[in-house]
């Protein structure tokens, strides 16, 4: 017998992939988690019935979420991850030789002890002693952490449920008070072809609090349409004004320096989305 997962990603269109089996469902105080096994992106995390990262594409997000924003600091010490549970972002974070401190806060415990358990390859930075692990709304802890970080990556589900606010000009006031005077901070903001309005609102909300704001683009075959987006707000630091000889040559499947300044040229669509 086949069997098959599809997850809904619009009322119209859905992936389906073929599955060997299921390897963990449970329901959270926060959400609905499901591990299960396809054959074409291997193990698979997904929230709410929505694909979150798979063992087989997750570096592309992975590697854009964190290398991105890392080389666009001069100096990123101190390094904030709010949401990410599965730890992809931190085993990339850590990485980077500038960095000295990442800490990831995660509203869902059982995200990341299933991810420790059933997705070691992406989780397996969580227990490097440069990370800390803090169960607790990454909202509360931007506002009580004032002056704080170098670089936050957003690396949230989608707006739904604990997301919601995290896609709010409140929240990323706060973020802009938790960075230090050098700052910046990116955010997973959808796709361009299904989420155009939430991308249009983000980039206005984090323009009004953020002197540069810049979205970038990349390619993640699981994620609704294929083509995500990623959305940086910046005190000082010009994302495409970086010194390709100065990224330092730690091993990436997906980023480059060139990959870093192509991912800045957008699609004509996607440009009227921000302009
Ligand atoms: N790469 C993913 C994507 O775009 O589909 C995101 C992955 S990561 C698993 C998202 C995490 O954000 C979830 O584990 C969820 O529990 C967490 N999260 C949601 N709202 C949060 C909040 N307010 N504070 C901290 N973590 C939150």
């Amino acid at each position: 017998m086949e069997l098959w997962y599809t997850e809904k990603q619009t009322g119209n269109l859905g992936i389906t992939c073929k599955i060997t089996g299921t390897l963990h469902v449970e329901k959270t105080e926060f959400q609905h988690i499901a591990v299960i096994d396809t054959l074409q992106f291997g193990r698979m995390l997904v929230l709410d019935g929505m694909v979150q990262t798979t063992i087989q594409d997750e570096f592309v997000y992975h590697e854009m979420i964190t290398h991105v924003p890392l080389n666009t600091h001069r100096s990123p010490k101190n390094v904030l991850v709010i949401g990410g549970g599965d730890g992809g972002a931190i085993r990339e974070i850590i990485k980077h030789p500038a960095v000295g401190h990442a800490v990831l806060v995660e509203i869902d415990r059982r995200v990341v002890e299933v991810s420790r358990e059933l997705l070691p390859e992406i989780s397996c930075g969580l227990d490097s002693p440069k990370v800390t692990v803090i169960y607790d709304d990454g909202i509360k802890h931007v506002r009580e952490n004032p002056d704080t970080y170098d670089v936050i990556m957003v690396d949230s589900t989608e707006p739904v449920g604990p997301a919601v606010e995290l896609f709010s000009g409140e929240f990323y006031r706060s973020i802009y008070n938790a960075l230090k005077p050098d700052g910046l901070f990116v955010a997973q903001t959808e796709s361009p072809f299904f989420n155009a309005d939430l991308i249009t609102s983000c980039h206005q909300k984090i323009s009004k609090v953020f002197p540069l704001t810049k979205l970038y683009l990349a390619s993640v075959p699981t994620y609704p349409s294929g083509l995500w987006s990623f959305t940086m707000g910046s005190k000082k630091y010009d994302p495409e004004d970086i010194d390709s000889s100065a990224v330092p040559g730690y091993p990436t499947k997906y980023y480059t320096a060139e990959v870093h300044k192509g991912a800045f040229m957008l699609p004509r669509f996607v440009e009227e989305l921000i302009t």
